[in-house]
């Protein structure tokens, strides 16, 4: 016994308690700093990712203001004005991949990327991005394949269409840029699921199946300390990366996470400087089976026009994309009307009872779209009206509909499409 009155035995198990306390506070400090050098390598892999964007979207600035400006040069002839508008347009093109691509990471990231789910039609899907591609790979001299062993019967899967038409043509565009000669294959087929440790999954049902896209290149390849990194969103944008051409690098990411989302596998086979092969995965759910998917079809564009007296609306607060949305409705009007606000929108539809068809921008001041097209349905459920929307996200349709408005149309606006909604509107 000490002066204090603890038997040895105490004062050891108190040196073992603090000694344990000590060790735990030494293991919390070590899991503080880990934490605080992931924070910060966080913090910097998202600088390096905005820089990138950054640069991204100042390229193509950089075409459409320059050749805007080059356009005003005194005495160009009218085949070098088509080759800057074509330029300004293809930089348009880029310039808005890459804002689709930041709204769908950003929705990814908050968790609030919806999911359309549908029967679509697989075979009909490929075919379309393959006839679609092809002349493109055939203009680099390379070959473009299609191998198709999924039955008809067995095409039609309950998916998202829109997603799964987003991974495919981004796997096609990144096989087609990291590619210069040679060939591409896509082709899908049905398979065997697979478990995390490659045995058959077998379910209730029996055995389950899945269908297996790829798309293969004979392209530059990627080495394999970085075939799981360019899965990955902002470590992509941190990657010295000398042949990269041009991208966000957040194609793969986005495809990923879609991949995921619909309850599939995305991984790639490669070997530098030889090639690589894209493999995806879908569940093969099949309950509503279809012999034919005419609501899959793509639409054409429509060539004539025969309407050409209506009374037209356009409430879109932007003065440039009035100018084009006038310009393109023109042949359908008798009168076209334009005003810059949602109150606007409805004043106007509630003194002219006339007006057949309103264009009906949804992001403006006052009142915004939405909450105009609700006012206007109380008094008037027979003009039409087209949404237009900006946002670019997938739901926008639903909430147009919801709202009372007979159809929808995405900014930037394709002129083709928004004649063929109003053709098929008033036929
Ligand atoms: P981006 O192509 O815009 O950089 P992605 O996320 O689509 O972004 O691709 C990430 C990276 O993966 C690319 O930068 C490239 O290095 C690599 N990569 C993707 N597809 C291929 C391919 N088919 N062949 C070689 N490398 C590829």
């Amino acid at each position: 016994m000490n002066e204090q009155g603890k038997t040895k035995e105490e004062l050891v198990s108190e040196l073992q308690k603090l000694l344990q306390e000590n060790n735990s506070l030494k293991g919390l400090k070590e899991k503080r700093a880990a934490e605080f050098i992931k924070a910060k390598e966080n913090d910097r892999l998202k600088s390096a990712f905005l820089a990138n964007i950054s640069h991204e979207i100042r390229t193509p600035m950089n075409g459409i203001l320059g050749f805007s400006g080059l356009l005003k040069t005194p005495g160009l002839s009218g085949e070098t004005q088509q080759e800057y508008i074509r330029i300004i347009e293809k930089a348009g093109a880029r310039m808005l991949n890459i804002i689709d691509d930041i709204v769908s990471i950003s929705r990814i990231e908050s968790g609030l990327m919806e999911v359309n789910i549908q029967e679509s039609n697989i075979n009909e899907q490929i075919e379309y991005i393959y006839t679609f591609f092809k002349p493109e790979v055939e203009g680099k001299g390379m070959q473009f394949s299609f191998k198709n062993t999924l039955p008809e019967k067995e095409a039609f899967l309950n998916t998202d269409r829109e997603k799964v038409y987003a991974i495919l043509t981004n796997l096609v565009k990144n096989a087609i840029k990291y590619t210069g000669k040679g060939s591409i294959e896509i082709g899908v087929s049905l398979r065997q699921a697979q478990g995390t440790v490659g045995e058959p999954v077998v379910t209730e049902q029996g055995r389950s199946t899945e269908v297996e896209f790829y798309v293969k290149d004979t392209g530059i390849g990627i080495s394999e300390d970085r075939q799981d990194a360019i899965f990955e969103r902002f470590i992509q944008a941190d990657i010295e990366d000398k042949m990269a051409r041009q991208g966000a690098g957040l194609g793969l990411s986005i495809s990923k996470a879609y991949v995921e989302i619909l309850g599939g596998k995305i991984w790639v086979e490669s070997k530098e400087g030889k090639g690589s092969t894209f493999y995806f995965t879908l569940p093969h759910q099949t309950e509503t089976i279809k012999e034919n998917g005419d609501k899959n079809k793509f639409l054409l564009p429509v060539e004539d026009a025969s309407i050409n007296n209506l009374k037209i609306l356009i409430a879109e607060d932007d003065e440039t994309s009035e100018m084009l949305i006038s310009i393109a409705v023109k042949k359908f009007g008798k009168e076209i009307i334009s005003i810059r606000t949602g109150t606007e929108a409805v004043e106007v539809c509630r003194k002219n009872p006339d007006i057949d068809l309103v264009l009906m921008d949804i992001d403006m001041p006052e009142m915004n779209g939405y909450e105009a097209t609700r006012q206007i349905r109380q008094f008037n459920k027979d003009l039409v009206i087209i949404a237009q929307i900006a946002f670019g996200l997938s739901g926008d349709r639903e909430k147009a509909i919801a709202a009372g408005c007979d159809d929808y149309i995405a900014k930037p606006i394709k002129i083709d499409e928004l004649l063929e909604k109003i053709e098929k509107l008033f036929s």
